[in-house]
C-alpha cells in the first residue's frame, strides 16, 4: 500500500487519538520546512504527515480509510511488497528516501473510496485544526522583545483552477489536479520583552482554515531561547561563564562583565576557586516589575602566549613551591 498513513506517522493502527495527535505533533515539528529545510522532498513529506493526520484524526475519515486499507492489504497480499520507506530512526531529515512507483494508480483508488463518502457528508461547519510550531529567539530578543517574521506552510485552494482541479478540460497544471496548493504564509510575531523559554504565543484563527463556515484553527508558537556559549537562561536568570586568570583567582581582583544592561565591574575575592558562582543581582531578564539575576561561573584559564618576563615569574613560583608529593 503506497499511502500508509499509519506508517507515515510511525504508529500502529491501534493507536489512541492521543497517540495519533502526539505522533503528529512530534513529526510535524521535526519535518517542518523551517526546521528541516525546504527541499521539494521535505515539503512533500511534511504534506504527507499533515494529510495522514487529517485522515486519522477524523473518526469518519479514519473508519473509511481503515476499511479501504484492510481491503487493499487483503487484495494485494500476494502482490509486490511495499517499496516506500522512511528513515525513521534518523533525526536528520535529509536521509529521507522514497520510491513512488505505481503511486498514481493507487492514489486514484483512495480518491474513489473517499469520494463515495464525501458526497454523503453533511456540510456542517467544521473548525480548522490548530497548528503548532516553534520560534527560536536569542537571549537579547527575549530580554528586550522583538518582532520575528516566520513562514508557515499552509494549504490553500489552487488560485489557477479555484479548487476545481481542471482547467478547460485538462488537469490543472498549477496544482497537478489536486485542487489545492501549498504556500508559505508570512507572519509577523511580536515577542514581548521578558519572555521565558518555552512560553507559548497564540495567534487566534491563524491555523488551518475552517470548513463550511467553521472558524479557523489557531496557531500556537512555542518560544525557544537560543542558548549560546556565552549565555544560558534559567527562568529569569541568565547564566554565564567568565574566564579569569590564575593570578586573579589567587590574589583577587576586578573583571568587567558584559551583561544585558551594559558592562558591570565584578569583584573577585582572593582564593576564588574554579567553578565558583557569583550572583550579579538585577542583571537578568526583566518581566513586569520583576527582574532576574546574572549568575556567573568562574572558569580559571591557563594563560596562553606568555611573555618571557611572565614565564620567568612562573619559573620562580615553581622553584619556590618545590616538588610536592601528589
Ligand atoms: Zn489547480
Amino acid at each position: 500500500m503506497t499511502k500508509d498513513y499509519y506508517k507515515i506517522l510511525d504508529i500502529s493502527e491501534f493507536s489512541t487519538t492521543e497517540e495519533i495527535k502526539s505522533a503528529y505533533r512530534k513529526l510535524a515539528r521535526r519535518w517542518h520546512p523551517d526546521v528541516a529545510g525546504n527541499s521539494p522532498d521535505i515539503i512533500e513529506h511534511f504534506k504527507e504527515i499533515n494529510e495522514a493526520y487529517e485522515i486519522l484524526s477524523d473518526n469518519i475519515k479514519k473508519a473509511d480509510y481503515d476499511r479501504a486499507r484492510r481491503f487493499y492489504n487483503y487484495s494485494s497480499s500476494n502482490s509486490q511488497k511495499e517499496t516506500k520507506s522512511y528513515n525513521k530512526t534518523s533525526t536528520n531529515p535529509n536521509n529521507f528516501k522514497e520510491t513512488t512507483h505505481k503511486e498514481e494508480k493507487r492514489n486514484s483508488f483512495w480518491e474513489d473510496i473517499f469520494k463515495t463518502h464525501k458526497a454523503e457528508e453533511v456540510k456542517s461547519p467544521k473548525r480548522g485544526e490548530d497548528i503548532y510550531s516553534d520560534v527560536e529567539i536569542s537571549v537579547f530578543e527575549a530580554v528586550s522583545g522583538a518582532t520575528k517574521v516566520i513562514n508557515m506552510l499552509q494549504t490553500q485552494i489552487c488560485p489557477k483552477c479555484g479548487g476545481r482541479k481542471f482547467v478547460n478540460g485538462a488537469k490543472c497544471s498549477s496544482c497537478n489536479g489536486k485542487g489545492e496548493t501549498s504556500v508559505y504564509k508570512r507572519f509577523k510575531v511580536k515577542i514581548p520583552a521578558g519572555i521565558k523559554n518555552l512560553s507559548r504565543i497564540r495567534l487566534a484563527e491563524e491555523g488551518e482554515k475552517g470548513q463550511n463556515g467553521g472558524r479557523n484553527g489557531d496557531l500556537y508558537l512555542t518560544i525557544h531561547i537560543r542558548e549560546t556559549q556565552n549565555y544560558k537562561t534559567e527562568g529569569m536568570n541568565i547564566l554565564k561563564n567568565i574566564p579569569i586568570a590564575p593570578e586573579v583567582a589567587v590574589l583577587g581582583g576586578e573583571v568587567t562583565v558584559s551583561t544585558l544592561i551594559g558592562n558591570v565591574s565584578l569583584k573577585i575575592s582572593p582564593n576564588t576557586k574554579n567553578g565558583q558562582k557569583i550572583r550579579l543581582a538585577g542583571c537578568g531578564i526583566k518581566q513586569n516589575d520583576k527582574v532576574g539575576d546574572m549568575i556567573v561561573t568562574v572558569e580559571i584559564q591557563i594563560p596562553q602566549d606568555l611573555t618571557e618576563e611572565e614565564l620567568e615569574l612562573y619559573r620562580k613560583l615553581r622553584q619556590l613551591k618545590g616538588r610536592g608529593v601528589v
